[in-house]
């Protein structure tokens, strides 16, 4: 049930307005709260209500209805990220912490200006909260505690933050730092794993000392953790953890290895190493009867001594992959020069932000061979869904712009069309043929059990105007889990019926993830990758779907070209 994550959204947004105003907002706050326990409380699962169901529960109004919905479909109720977006105090990190209401985190704001749990915590540790009125030593203590816990489990960042802030950070340090002499990130983050905990920077330096003071003088951090000569650890006003180690340049592949992981990955690698007489660590690849050095420079130097073959970050996972390296049957990963189109995007007919010509525009400059218009179809209440009586305008419009820049690339007409609790199409079936594509996608009745799921896949799939399933899994990274249903025998009817499966690049989304991609593919399913793209913008999100697939171990064989199926 979702009813008890929406219900926390509602408390959090009365918390925010009774933080910003008090008083004056009594009303509103007290109608937030009301929907907050109204959701709580109701026996079924919110998320499978429509908007009719919605406003009949005591409690929830026109516009929290509306709410519901968006936070249903996306994930999230702009309403409430606009509060979060312009109030300094992170409200949902410190509400978390066991014993902190809005009124006890008001007046910490008020009188100490914490914002956030570093803050807190530097307060807590300083003593400055006991000579608060209303919290005393035992109060702060019980702070201290519970914050432990709270830091331990803090949030991990998103991909393309963390590689955002990544770049930033070994921008600035190359810039403000000539004796450097390489530098890489590893951990989870090289691997391209979907969501990443802190974000290791190596690098090889003339002169360690001064690397390590410029690392330490970035002006975007908010504390520094730790600084050594060759170690140091900071953390950002972006509440990530960033940690710098300065080796030798000899052995920069060594180290890049081993801060690589993963750490299963590694302990297989070290076994396979013990086997064959040698030892590998950190700094290198030793011969273990007298440490002689085997290889320590490059990676791919380390990898081929030891099984035959370079094996990519994204693949360092369960230590299986250096079976594929030692038989020479490694994938040859796709890059982003192998996604020759994009088959899922939204314009202004629905809740895109740009015109569809500008979408075209952006298409032509990445060079694709293909695109196609989705939209939504459907009674989609909340993403303003093209209806039966907007078909034609939205047909011809693509039409004409297939003729204009034929030229330049095939412009295709689509739909993103909802899928009914039932598996069928939620749009007339004869518009639906006129298109030289459709992507069923799940929008509602997200929290369904297994069996249900499975069905609904199962009734769509027999649809034949069903080219791709969008977003399989209808997963929110961070915020929803996807819904399950089986894996097995929907990609073996999917891969029977020809029917495509999506990896959805949007780093919020990035579903299908890598290990149900590299089921379909085993089912025979060909994958496309697209970017859910509803602006001009969004269209650059295509390598975080192409960080899935490598990950999957995806060639250009396995991905799905549209071109081939059309006349
Ligand atoms: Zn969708």
């Amino acid at each position: 049930m979702i009813n008890q994550e929406i219900a926390q959204i509602f408390r959090n947004i009365a918390n925010y307005l009774d933080m910003e105003e008090g008083q004056n907002n009594f009303f509103r706050i007290r109608a937030f709260n009301a929907t907050a326990d109204a959701v709580e409380n109701h026996p079924e699962d919110i998320a499978s209500l429509n908007i009719y169901d919605l406003k009949k529960i005591k409690g929830v109004g026109d516009s929290t209805a509306k709410d519901i919905l968006e936070y249903v479909k996306n994930g999230v109720i702009p309403y409430y990220e606009e509060l979060k977006a312009k109030s300094p105090v992170k409200l949902e990190e410190l509400i978390k912490i066991q014993g902190m209401g809005p009124k006890r985190i008001k007046k910490l704001y008020q009188e100490l200006g914490v914002t956030d749990l570093v803050s807190l915590k530097l307060h807590a540790e300083a003593g400055n909260i006991a000579k608060l009125d209303g919290f005393g030593e035992k109060s702060q203590a019980s702070i201290i505690e519970n914050l432990q816990f709270a830091i331990v489990n803090k949030e991990r960042t998103r991909i393309d933050n963390a590689l955002l802030i990544a770049e930033k950070y070994i921008d600035y340090l190359k810039s403000k730092d000539t004796n450097i002499v390489q530098i890489n990130y590893g951990g989870s983050l090289r691997r391209r794993n979907e969501t990443v905990g802190d974000i290791d920077l190596l690098v090889s330096s003339k002169d360690p000392v001064a690397t390590s003071k410029v690392f330490v003088e970035y002006p975007e951090i908010e504390k520094v953790l730790g600084n050594g000569d060759t170690k140091s650890s900071v953390w950002l006003k972006q509440k990530i953890q960033v940690d710098l180690r300065v080796i030798n340049d000899s052995n920069f592949g060594a180290a890049l290895q081993y801060f690589t992981g993963s750490k299963d990955h590694n302990v297989r690698l070290r076994k396979i190493a013990i086997s064959k007489g040698l030892k590998l660590s950190e700094y290198g690849l030793f011969r273990k009867s007298n440490d002689t050095l085997v290889a320590s420079k490059t990676e791919k130097e380390i990898y081929e001594v030891l099984v035959n073959n370079y094996v990519e970050p994204e693949l360092r996972e369960d230590g299986n992959e250096l079976d594929l390296a030692i038989d020479s049957r490694l994938p040859k990963l796709i890059d982003l020069a192998d996604i020759k189109g994009d088959l899922q995007m939204h314009s202004t007919h629905s809740d895109g932000k740009n015109t569809m010509e500008e979408m075209v525009l952006k298409c032509i400059d990445l060079g694709y061979a293909n695109m196609g218009f989705t939209d939504h179809f459907g009674n989609l209440y909340v993403a303003n869904a093209v209806k039966e009586d907007g078909f034609n305008a939205y047909f011809d419009e693509i039409l004409a712009l297939k003729e204009k820049y034929k030229d330049k690339i095939k412009v295709l007409a689509g739909a993103e069309v909802n899928v009914k609790p039932n598996g069928d199409l939620d749009f007339t079936q004869a518009y639906l043929e006129k298109l030289d594509f459709v992507v069923a996608s799940v929008h509602s009745s997200l929290k369904v059990d297994l069996k249900v799921a499975t069905d609904r896949y199962l009734n769509v799939l027999d649809n034949p105007v069903v080219t791709i399933i969008g977003h399989p899994t209808g997963r929110i990274i961070g915020q929803r889990p996807g819904f399950e249903f089986n894996y097995v025998s929907v990609f073996q009817k999917s891969a029977e019926k020809g029917i495509v499966m999506e990896i959805n690049a949007h780093p919020a989304r990035q579903d299908l993830p890598y290990h149900l991609v590299k089921s379909a593919v085993k089912q025979g399913c060909k994958i496309q990758i697209s970017t859910d793209a509803h602006s001009v913008n969004d269209l650059e999100l295509m390598k975080y779907g192409v960080f899935v697939g490598r990950k999957a171990g995806l060639e250009s064989k396995n991905l799905f070209n549209i071109q081939k199926q059309l006349p």
